[in-house]
């Protein structure tokens, strides 16, 4: 019988948080990424690119932050 597993984090079949594309080299991921735009228009795509080039950053900088305030956190016990 065919089973289908969901992802462990969401739960989500196929996986919509990113944790089954963990250990993707970032050539496939980009190739996946550009073959689910498959059906789209030219000014379809050049509009994802243009939020593409906004929300990356955007997703950088939260990372930035959290792992600034994992390493505040670890100076804050290291002090103590
Ligand atoms: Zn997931």
């Amino acid at each position: 019988m065919p089973y289908r597993t969901d992802c462990l984090k969401c739960w989500d079949s196929p996986c919509s948080c990113g944790y089954e594309y963990r250990d993707m080299t970032e050539e496939h991921m980009a190739e996946k990424i550009v073959d689910i735009l498959g059906y789209r228009n030219k000014e379809s795509l050049e509009t994802i690119l243009q939020l593409l080039n906004q929300m990356i950053p955007e997703k950088i900088e939260k990372i930035d932050n959290l792992e600034k305030r994992k390493s505040m956190t670890k100076t804050w016990f290291f002090v103590k």
